[in-house]
């Protein structure tokens, strides 16, 4: 079950979030978008999938708090936060509103589909309106491009999907997903407004749980492997023996996580991939 949220709404004296209005399993609630500032541009972060919804809502809250759009920061690539680009252009009358991400890595070009024409930003970058600054961090892991954003004036993330109001998120690199938890956690924020599901006032408190739930499951794993050191194991004879009860639609995406953390294990010289078998599967280096 997920927190009802309503589809406008003031969170601080800078920050008003849309919701998306694309609410699904993978998407709780639906992408949250955030208008950040205090005057009469401010920047969007996010521009949702594209609903046609979601569209009413910006006019609405733009109306709201008197305001128009500066541009337009995406954290990722994803089409939950991107697909609203083009709504969004037209709805601002400006087909040059100036639409920033951080390039995918290694680089490729962006689908047109998706909004397109993008302007690309770097680690460190600072992006300003009335009331509010923004320091650009490339997060990746659960996307090579994902970017979080620091609100400087309330100490304050917007962590778009590296992290979530409820729930714990997925990813397609481990390693780059743990080495950006700790980039956020590292900054202590005061706030963490998630890309989905509700804001997080214990920002730093679950920070730390998505990181201790990570090392608990990678525990898992490796002590499993070691109780029979010389067995090789797929992703999926793991989920069987770690994963023991979890629904059966669950159990797809836990083979998934499962094969990210061998990965990293690999990676990190703990474990070794068996080049004999059909299937990929690891065993512990003895
Ligand atoms: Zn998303």
């Amino acid at each position: 079950m997920t927190t009802n949220l309503p589809k406008l709404q003031c969170l601080s004296e800078r920050v008003f979030r849309v919701l998306g209005c694309n609410p699904g399993p993978a998407t709780l609630q639906g992408t949250n978008t955030y208008l950040v500032g205090t005057g009469n541009r401010r920047i969007l972060i996010d521009a949702g999938e594209g609903v046609l919804q979601y569209k009413d809502c910006m006019k609405q809250a733009c109306l709201q708090l008197n305001c128009t759009i500066q541009e337009i920061i995406i954290t990722h690539w994803h089409l939950d936060h991107c697909g609203g680009v083009a709504d969004i252009r037209r709805f601002t009358n400006s087909l040059n509103l100036k639409v920033s991400k951080l390039p995918r890595v290694p680089f490729q070009e962006e689908p047109v589909e998706y909004g397109g024409g993008y302007t690309f930003l770097s680690h460190g970058d600072l992006i300003t309106t009335e009331g509010a600054t923004l320091r650009v961090l490339h997060t990746p892991g659960h996307t090579d491009d994902h970017m979080a954003l620091l609100l400087e004036e309330e100490g304050a993330v917007l962590s778009g999907d590296c992290v979530l109001g409820e729930t714990t998120a997925v990813f397609e690199n481990l390693r780059d997903y743990m080495n950006s938890l700790k980039t956020i956690l590292n900054l202590a924020p005061s706030l963490i407004y998630p890309g989905h599901g509700p804001v997080v006032k214990d920002a730093v408190g679950w920070l730390k749980n998505y990181i201790t739930h990570r090392e608990h499951r990678e525990m898992q794993l490796l002590s499993a492997m070691q109780a029979e050191p010389s067995r090789s194991y797929t992703p999926s004879d793991l989920v069987s023996i770690v994963y023991t009860d979890i629904p059966n639609n669950l159990v797809k995406l836990a083979i998934v996580n499962v094969h990210q953390h061998l990965k990293k294990l690999e990676e990190e010289g703990k474990i070794v991939k068996d080049e004999g078998g059909k299937q990929e599967q690891w065993r512990c280096r003895l």
